[in-house]
């Protein structure tokens, strides 16, 4: 299956979205996470955000295993 999804500015076809690391929030009203947005490799629209999946999954785990006491594995 090819990728037929168009950029909604420059109205090419997305085959390799870029994905960029970023903070979201701000230390004002709360805290930060790391997030990503998704930007067209053509133009660099950013076509979508979210926070960001690895972080997100590492953070659940390291309070998972905090909640039951056992210390997270260093990581690199
Ligand atoms: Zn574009």
């Amino acid at each position: 299956m090819f990728p037929v999804g168009k950029c909604p500015k420059c109205e090419k076809v997305v085959t390799n979205p870029q994905i960029e690391q970023v903070e979201t929030g701000s230390k004002l009203s709360g805290p930060l996470y790391r997030g990503i947005n998704i930007t067209c490799q053509h133009c660099h629209t950013i076509i979508g955000s979210a926070i960001d999946p690895i972080w997100l999954q590492k953070r659940i785990v390291d309070e998972l295993l905090d909640a039951m006491g056992i210390a997270p594995r260093k990581r690199r």
